[in-house]
């Protein structure tokens, strides 16, 4: 049951006074559909409006507050004319002006002869005091009750200021007492004030600074917002946990047997990997777990390796890909390297269909094959397993699928993979993916280089052209030119880099080729395997070659009006080259002025080849809808909490959740915390708590 002390802040907005039908049908517009989320919220600005007794004493260019009498109105004879009216304060004359006014409303709003409360910018003009478009303008009431300074808030077409901020009061006016759920340690370190008072400040602010960064009250409920939702994560999970997955322990006879016959010894980072999967596997809890590493990292080895204790216990795997060509190149790859030993592997795509699809869906219903690559094609109805033990998901940004590859399995929960190359902040996969484990791989194999990479105004064309002339006559290397993206409109980027096709194939004839999304499936395969075959020397591509494609022969990246990419999207791009030992290179070309941000986007990819930090920088510039796909992302939208820069208050709040929840899964010693997560709605955990 809720604590009936909560009552008030969540029940609908109906029930406050002066809301019927139709104000509520606008509020529900703000997203305010609880009364408690009128205290969500905040003021966006303020407006400055000290009253003086006398404007003599009022400053000018200065949002004051006077009492006026109104004399008579000048309405504008012609358009840009403005129009006047002409009033007493004291005794002195001043004018309130409007431009492009309609005259009954003015008329309405300041009659003759009567007394006014008027604030707005103080201006002496052509000899006269003038206020023009007054911010307010109330009647003259007790003027002890005025306030200096006044909250504005964001409304919608239909609302005004007044009716809104009495609303709002009757909620804030009402705030009850909560007890205190935040420990006294944090609330030292991070300069806390209680709850009700950091919602009083925010509303009654001094400054203009609610959403920055530093607004301690802000960070306050921004703090109680993220507890709740690593606590909601905590409890569901541990839940969760109670039902007990496999537990795959054997002679990890398979594994050893790989890692002794590899041409190369795994990383220091690779080793690690494999260690934390390894336990979660011996461990009788589910694992999904997220492993990250920049391409080239080496992340299919690991899953391989994490593979063979599953298949060694008895069970089958899969590995889904994104596109075909992944899926062929990993299904080459891995049966390469597991020629000797005794595993049966397969590959399942769109393209299996018929009588030769019906064969390799019995071998895989009756256990035959071990290992499974594919496509999407592996959700789909009609595949059965006999034993799935574990899901490896690869280049998978858009996650979920997981999701669907973890339950639609009946009798036990494989454990899920998913890899990723495109590295993700800490504070997202904390958010988004708050109940999974997550690895990093963060150094590249040995003897890889880092990839040198180098800015140039497209100006500067012409000397670039002339060397890779000069690489091309002296080496086997190849390039990659890539296209500017031109937003919602693939066929003007096909157009531009057909232009660059051809004006590239003029200078190199015959050593250009082009790919582009256009492209079927198989013309796509097809170019790549003559590029990586013939003597061709530059694919001109738009951006399909930024998933996973691994062409070895290739040392040097061009990413024309590099300006238009974003961080997360050049990086990636530029992981196409330093694939082998040799010295590889990336170039920026960018048009002659671009603004800051472009410009702090090419400094991070000249200064660094790290792509955590760069995913951390991306966070700050583009913010975390924009980094993971505002749709496909996942992400919880929070009311309070930005993760652009609360991301240390989600850290905070996923420890204080995890302590808490380890010694009180029932949170029956903590019942203010209850309190938080119903106050943030945290209604599935809840639930799982009664039930529990
Ligand atoms: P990604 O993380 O991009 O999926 P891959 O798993 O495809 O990377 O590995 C890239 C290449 O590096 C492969 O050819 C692989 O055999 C090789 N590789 C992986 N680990 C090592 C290592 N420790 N030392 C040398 N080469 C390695
Ligand atoms: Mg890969």
């Amino acid at each position: 049951m809720r604590p009936a002390h909560l009552d008030l802040l969540l029940s609908p907005i109906n029930k406050l006074k002066g809301v019927g039908p139709k104000i509520e049908n606008i509020i529900n517009k703000l997203g305010i559909n609880l009364n408690i989320h009128f205290l969500w919220h905040f003021p966006y600005k303020i407006i400055e409006k000290k009253y003086y007794e006398n404007i003599h004493d009022a400053p000018l260019n200065q949002f004051v507050t006077l009492k006026i009498e109104v004399i008579k109105h000048y309405p504008s004879k012609f358009r840009r004319q403005p129009y006047r009216v002409s009033c007493l304060a004291n005794e002195t004359a001043i004018d309130i002006v409007y431009f492009n006014a309609r005259h009954p409303v003015i008329r309405s709003i300041l009659p003759p002869k009567s007394f006014k409360m008027i604030s707005g910018k103080l201006e002496f003009f052509k000899n006269k005091f003038q206020i023009t478009h007054p911010s307010n303008i109330e009647n003259v009431t007790d003027i002890q009750l005025l306030r200096e300074k006044e909250p504005v808030y964001s409304l919608t077409a239909g609302l005004n200021m007044k009716t809104f901020i009495k609303l709002s009061n009757q909620v804030l006016d009402s705030i009850p007492n909560l007890k205190e759920w935040i420990e006294e340690r944090l609330l030292l370190k991070y300069n806390f004030i209680s709850w009700k008072e950091a919602i009083e400040k925010l509303h009654n602010p001094e400054i203009e600074d609610t959403y920055s960064e530093k607004n301690i009250f802000r960070r306050r409920l921004a703090f109680d917002e993220l507890l709740a939702h690593q606590l909601a994560i905590c409890i569901i999970r541990t839940i969760d946990n109670k039902k007990v997955s496999v537990v795959f322990k054997n002679n990890n006879k398979l594994k050893n047997d790989l890692i002794e016959n590899l041409e190369f010894k795994l990383t220091n980072s690779q080793i690690n990997v494999v260690d934390e999967i390894q336990k979660d596997l011996v461990s009788n809890k589910q694992m999904i777990r997220l492993l990250q590493g920049d391409v080239g990292s080496g992340k299919t080895i690991v899953a391989l390796i994490s593979m063979l204790t599953v298949i060694e216990s008895g069970y089958q795997v899969t590995l889904m890909a994104p596109t075909s060509i992944l899926a062929y190149q990993h299904y080459e790859n891995i049966s390469k390297l597991i020629l000797n030993l005794p595993i049966e592997i397969d590959i399942l795509t769109g393209k299996d269909k018929g009588k030769k699809r019906i064969e390799k869906l019995d071998k895989i219903k009756d256990g035959t094959t071990q290992i499974i690559i594919g496509t999407h094609a592996l959700i789909q109805e009609g595949v059965k397993f006999n034993k799935l033990g574990l899901s490896v998901i690869d280049e998978q940004h858009r996650f979920g699928v997981y999701q669907r590859m973890a339950f639609n399995y009946k009798g036990f929960r494989p454990s899920i993979l998913v890899m990723s190359a495109t590295p993700i902040p800490r504070t997202l996969t904390l958010a988004a993916y708050g109940d999974m484990d997550e690895s990093r791989l963060i150094e590249k194999p040995i003897g890889r280089k880092p990839i040198k990479t180098s800015s140039l105004t497209l100006k500067k064309e012409k000397n670039l052209i002339e060397r890779i002339k000069k690489k091309i006559n002296n080496s086997k290397d190849k390039f990659f030119w890539i296209c500017p993206l031109i937003e919602e409109s693939q066929e003007l980027d096909l157009k531009a880099a057909t232009d660059r096709y051809i004006a590239l194939n003029k200078i190199f004839k015959n050593k250009v080729m082009l790919i582009h999304g256009q492209l079927s499936e198989k013309d796509k395969e097809l170019t790549m395997e003559k590029f990586k075959d013939e003597d061709y020397r530059i694919l001109v591509a738009t951006t399909v070659i930024e998933v996973g494609i691994d062409i070895k022969s290739a040392t040097t990246i061009i990413i024309e009006h590099a300006e238009r990419f974003g961080l997360a999207q050049l990086h990636q791009l530029r992981g196409r080259v330093g694939r082998n030992d040799e010295e590889s290179y990336c170039i920026l070309l960018h048009k002659e002025n671009i603004n800051d941000t472009a410009k702090k986007r090419l400094d991070i990819m000249t200064n660094t080849n790290d792509g955590f930090l760069i995913a951390e920088e991306d966070l700050k510039i583009r913010g975390p809808g924009e980094v993971l796909g505002k749709r496909q992302s996942g992400l919880p939208s929070f009311n309070i909490a930005d993760l652009s820069y609360d991301g240390d208050l989600l850290e905070e709040a996923k420890l204080y959740a995890e302590n808490i929840i380890s010694y009180d899964p029932q949170l029956d010693q903590n019942k203010n915390l209850k309190d938080l997560l119903y106050i943030h709605e945290r209604d599935t955990a809840i639930k799982t708590l009664n039930a529990g």
